[in-house]
């Protein structure tokens, strides 16, 4: 702030958050695909709006659908314990999600998570473009085969392809690993070596999180978005 007036850094920030609200109220009024009319409500990505690493998921979960935040359920609360094992700050990632509203089916009253349909992800993948072109980062993660796919365009193998970085059609770096939700229904006896297998991959993208803060981004970025209220919702 100089002169009582924003610096352009910070009027930059300021625009991206309110840009980012603007997107989340969107997505939760959308109707392109048959998920929106099911579904609590939309699930935007919350986290510092110029993060440097943004964590793509598949989807929101029953939790996540109800709370109306990314990474709250089971998946979520795996991903925060590799976050803390790894040294890193959930505070300085901008998590999100390939498809914002939640696709399940009910079994009783139990709403079980089904996978989005390909079309599904597709029609939802302009929000996500908008989404990374507002925050910028260096880096994004994909976790899972439909947040790979969304981001890189072509079917991933994740099995072969994880633990690497790929390139995408703008020439963003993207490290390809299972979706936490994999880690939670896999074989217990593989458990620990699966765990060991998913914090090597993730532990890729340290580098992006280590790197001293260049000028442009030296400036604390306290901006977080968004984080809908129940007025926002
Ligand atoms: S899942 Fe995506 S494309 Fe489908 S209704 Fe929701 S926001 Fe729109």
């Amino acid at each position: 702030m100089r002169n009582g007036m924003p610096a352009h850094g910070d009027r930059l920030m300021t625009s991206a958050t309110i840009a980012l609200h603007e997107l989340a109220r969107a997505t939760d009024a959308c109707r392109e695909c048959p998920l929106g009319a099911h579904a609590t409500q939309s699930v935007f990505g919350e986290g510092p709006v110029h993060a440097r690493l943004m964590v793509v998921g598949e989807q929101p979960g029953d939790k996540e659908d109800l709370e109306g935040r990314p990474f709250v359920g089971p998946a979520g609360r795996l991903f925060d314990r590799a976050v803390a094992e790894l040294g890193w700050s959930r505070d300085k990632l901008y998590v999100t999600n390939a498809v914002k509203h939640f696709k399940y089916e009910l079994r009783g009253k139990r709403r079980i998570h089904k996978t989005p349909a390909q079309r599904e992800a597709e029609a939802c993948h302009h929000w996500l473009e908008s989404e990374i072109a507002l925050v910028k980062p260096e880096a994004l993660v994909a976790l899972g085969g439909v947040a790979a796919r969304s981001l890189l365009g072509r079917h991933v193998a994740v099995m072969s392809e994880r633990g690497r970085w790929h390139e995408d059609a703008e020439g963003r770096r993207v490290l390809v690993t299972l979706h936490p939700s994999a880690l939670l229904r896999g074989d217990p006896a593989q458990k620990e070596a699966a765990w060991k297998a998913w914090l090597h991959d993730l532990s890729l993208a340290s580098e992006v999180l280590d790197k001293t803060p260049s000028p442009a981004r030296k400036k604390p970025r306290a901006t977080h978005a968004p984080r809908r209220t129940a007025a926002t919702a």
